[in-house]
C-alpha cells in the first residue's frame, strides 16, 4: 500500500506467529490489489478509466467499501470525499510542485470532485463516476480497512492478541502476555522525544494522521496532503490528529476529517459521535481533546 505494516501476535512460538503473519501480510496484499490506484488493473483504477464513460462491475467487497465511504461523507458534511482523488493532478507533495496552483486550476479541479456523482448500483454491483476526469481513492480509509480485515482474520484463525500498526493507524485485540492492556503513547510532533500521553487500547483502534513529510510551504503557510473537496484547498493549522474507534476504518477516516473540519467544528463532530475520541494538535503546539479524554496537557 505504499507504506509500512508492522505485525505483532501472541502466538505459542515463532514459527507458529510467523505463519500467522504471512496470512495477514497476504490478506493485506490482497486488498491493496483491490483498491490501489496505482496498479492500473485494479478494480478502483477500471472505475477511474470508465469515468464519464460506463458502469463498472466491482467485487461486493470493494462495492461496501465505497458505501461506507459515502456514508462517512454525510457523517462530516463533505469533508471526507473519496472523489477527493482527481486534486492530485494539480496539488503533488512528493516534492515537484514549485509553485501554488492558479485558482482558475484549482475551480476546474474540484469541478470533477463530488460525492453526489459517484453512482451506485446495489443489483448490478456497479460503481459509475459521472464525470469524465473524474476519480476516486482510498488514501485516507484504505490502510485502516487493511488493518481491519487482517485483525479479524487473525482472531478467526485463533490469534488471541496481537496489534496491526499500518504505519501509525494501528488496531489491537487482547491483550499483553503480562495481562496488560496494550497501550499506544502519543507524542507532539512538535516535540517527538517526549510522549504526552500514554493511553490504553482495548480491542479498538487508534489511528493518527498527519503525515509531516507530505506538505508544502507557499507565503510561510504550510499545505498539508489533506485537501478540503469543498474548496480544493488543502487544510492548514492543525498537523497531527488523532482518533480513537471501535475500527481502524472509521478512526482512518475521521482522521483526516478531522484535519478538514477544523478544530472548533471537528471536535464538536467527533464529541457527538459515541465511542469515538480525538486529541488535535495545532501548528502552534496547542493540544485539544474531545471530552472524555483526559491527559496533562504539555
Ligand atoms: P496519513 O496517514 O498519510 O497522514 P491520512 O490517513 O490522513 O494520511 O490520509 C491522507 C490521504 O487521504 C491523502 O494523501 C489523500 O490520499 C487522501 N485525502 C486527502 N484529502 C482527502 C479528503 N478530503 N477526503 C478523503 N481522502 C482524502
Ligand atoms: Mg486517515
Amino acid at each position: 500500500m505504499g507504506s509500512r505494516f508492522d505485525i505483532t501476535v501472541i502466538a505459542k512460538d515463532s514459527i507458529k506467529a510467523n505463519t500467522y503473519i504471512d496470512l495477514a501480510v497476504d490478506e493485506i496484499s490482497r486488498i491493496e490489489n483491490l483498491i490501489s490506484s496505482w496498479d492500473s488493473k485494479s478494480q478502483t483504477s477500471l472505475i477511474n478509466s470508465n469515468a464519464g464513460v460506463k458502469p463498472v462491475k466491482v467485487d461486493r467487497e470493494l462495492f461496501n467499501l465505497i458505501k461506507r465511504s459515502l456514508a462517512i461523507t454525510q457523517l462530516t458534511d463533505g469533508a471526507f470525499d473519496i472523489s477527493y482523488a482527481s486534486m492530485d493532478r494539480i496539488w503533488k507533495f512528493d516534492g515537484s510542485m514549485t509553485e501554488m496552483p492558479s485558482k482558475a486550476d484549482i475551480i476546474a479541479s474540484v469541478g470533477k470532485v463530488g460525492f453526489q456523482n459517484i453512482i451506485l448500483d446495489e443489483t448490478n454491483s456497479t460503481v459509475f463516476l459521472k464525470l469524465k476526469g473524474m476519480k476516486i481513492g482510498f488514501g485516507a480509509i484504505g490502510k485502516g480497512y487493511a488493518a481491519d480485515k487482517a485483525k479479524a482474520l487473525l482472531i478467526e484463525k485463533g490469534v488471541r492478541s496481537g496489534i496491526i500498526n499500518a504505519s501509525g493507524d494501528m488496531t489491537t485485540w487482547g491483550k499483553q502476555t503480562n495481562g496488560d492492556e496494550w497501550k499506544v503513547a502519543i507524542t507532539n510532533p512538535l516535540n517527538k522525544n517526549k510522549a504526552f500521553a500514554l493511553l490504553p487500547i482495548t480491542d479498538g483502534a487508534v489511528v493518527t494522521s498527519g503525515n509531516y513529510e507530505k506538505y508544502v510551504n507557499f507565503n510561510d503557510k504550510r499545505y498539508t496532503h489533506i485537501i478540503d473537496p469543498r474548496t480544493g484547498y488543502p487544510s492548514t493549522g492543525i498537523i497531527s490528529v488523532t482518533v480513537f474507534a471501535p475500527k481502524a476504518e472509521l478512526a482512518d477516516a475521521l482522521s483526516t476529517s478531522v484535519f478538514v473540519m477544523g478544530k472548533e467544528v471537528g471536535l464538536n463532530r467527533i464529541n457527538q459521535l459515541t465511542n469515538i475520541e480525538c486529541i488535535i494538535i495545532d501548528e502552534d503546539g496547542n493540544i485539544f481533546t474531545s471530552t472524555n479524554i483526559k491527559i496533562n496537557k504539555i
